[in-house]
């Protein structure tokens, strides 16, 4: 078995909220939210990080792309929305399965 979290989120062994899945995709609810909305959108093939990616997965992360902003709207972030990556301890990257955070709404943190 898998010790990765997400991973064990996508293969049903860990519940969560989801939020839309399809062939490459999965994204579901964080845990523990930073705004009103916030979804984590992840392959479903493991990889680490974003530096980790190379030119084999470029369909792929076009796929992811595209539909950030489907998932936004039907999310009801019809105003736009805020994408985050963390990559890595130095940019604060918790969880060893690329993601991208998917934010919007009311509570919104600022950057300061
Ligand atoms: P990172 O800091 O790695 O960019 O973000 C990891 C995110 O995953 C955090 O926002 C955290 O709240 C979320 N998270 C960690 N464990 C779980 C979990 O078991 N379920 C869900 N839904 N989210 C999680
Ligand atoms: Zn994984």
């Amino acid at each position: 078995m898998t010790d990765c979290i997400f991973c064990r989120i996508i293969d049903g062994s860990i519940p969560c909220s989801k939020v839309y899945e399809d062939e490459w995709v999965f994204a579901f609810k964080d845990i523990q939210p930073k705004a009103e909305v916030h979804v984590l959108v992840i392959p479903k093939l493991h990889i680490e990080r974003l530096d980790h990616l190379d030119s084999s997965h470029a369909e792929l992360i076009t796929h992811m792309m595209l539909i950030l902003p489907e998932l936004a709207k039907s999310q009801g972030l019809d105003n736009g929305f805020r994408t985050i990556i963390n990559t890595g301890p130095g940019g604060g990257q918790e969880v060893g399965h690329l993601h991208i955070h998917l934010l919007g709404g009311s509570n919104l943190p600022g950057f300061h």
